[in-house]
C-alpha cells in the first residue's frame, strides 16, 4: 500500500483559486474596444472575439494565470498605465523615460517581434503622444515560461503616429458597424489565420452557404 494518495480536491481547491484569481474581465472586455482589438489585420476575428464566449481550459487557466502574475510584477513608475483614445482603451504595460514596454508570455520567443506585437506598441506610443508624453523608443519584452527565458526586443518607432491613430478610428468604426449590424467584417486571411482560434466560425459553412453573418 502507497504512504500517499492522489488528492483531487487540493487540484480542487487550487482551480477555484485560480479561476478567482483571473476573475471576470470578459464583459468589462466584451462591451468595449480595446487596443488589442485592433491590432490584427483581421477584424473579423476581433468580432469574433466579442461575440463568442470565451472557453478556457485547464491548460489555458494556468498559463493565464501564470501571464497576470508576471505582469503584475512592476517596472515602472508607469506600471499598468491606462490610457484612452476616442473611446478606444489600452493598457500599457510600463512606460518610464520615453520607453513604452509590452510583456508578453509565451512558449516559445520568436526570432523577431511579432508584427502584431509591434502594431500595439505603435498604437501606445500614438496614444502617448495624442495625449503629450514623449516616445523616443518602443520595447517588447518576451517571457518564456516554458523554459524559462527572457528576452527583450527594442526599436526607434517605425510609424507615423497620426496615421496609427487614423487606423484604429478605421478599425474602431468597421469593428462597431460589424458588432451593431451582427454581420461579420471581411475574412482578411494570412498567416495570422494559423493562430487564430475563432477558424471555425471563419469557415464553417452551413448547407453549403457561408456562413458568415451570425
Ligand atoms: S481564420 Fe483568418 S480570416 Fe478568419 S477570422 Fe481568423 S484571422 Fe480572420
Amino acid at each position: 500500500m502507497k504512504w500517499y494518495e492522489e488528492d483531487p480536491s487540493i487540484v480542487e481547491k487550487f482551480l477555484l483559486s485560480i479561476y478567482k484569481y483571473l476573475g471576470n474581465t470578459e464583459e468589462d472586455y466584451r462591451y468595449k474596444i480595446h487596443v488589442s482589438d485592433l491590432i490584427y489585420d483581421c477584424l473579423r476575428r476581433a468580432y469574433y472575439n466579442k461575440i463568442y464566449p470565451t472557453i478556457v481550459d485547464i491548460s489555458g487557466a494556468l498559463r493565464m494565470s501564470i501571464g497576470k502574475a508576471v505582469h503584475e510584477i512592476e517596472m515602472s513608475a508607469g506600471h499598468e498605465m491606462e490610457i484612452e483614445f476616442e473611446g478606444i482603451l489600452g493598457h500599457i504595460d510600463e512606460y518610464w523615460d520615453g520607453i513604452v514596454v509590452d510583456k508578453k508570455t509565451c512558449r516559445m520567443i520568436p526570432r523577431e517581434p511579432y508584427s502584431h506585437h509591434v502594431k500595439q506598441v505603435e498604437m501606445y506610443r500614438a496614444m502617448l503622444i495624442e495625449k503629450g508624453y514623449e516616445v523616443e523608443k518602443l520595447a517588447i519584452l518576451y517571457i518564456d515560461v516554458s523554459k524559462p527565458e527572457i528576452k527583450a526586443y527594442s526599436w526607434d518607432p517605425q510609424f507615423d503616429p497620426l496615421d496609427v491613430l487614423d487606423e484604429m478610428l478605421t478599425k474602431k468604426a468597421v469593428l462597431l458597424d460589424a458588432l451593431k449590424s451582427g454581420i461579420a467584417p471581411p475574412r482578411h486571411v494570412s498567416w495570422e489565420c494559423n493562430y487564430c482560434p475563432y477558424a471555425w466560425q471563419c469557415f464553417k459553412e452551413v448547407g453549403g452557404e457561408d456562413d458568415s453573418s451570425d
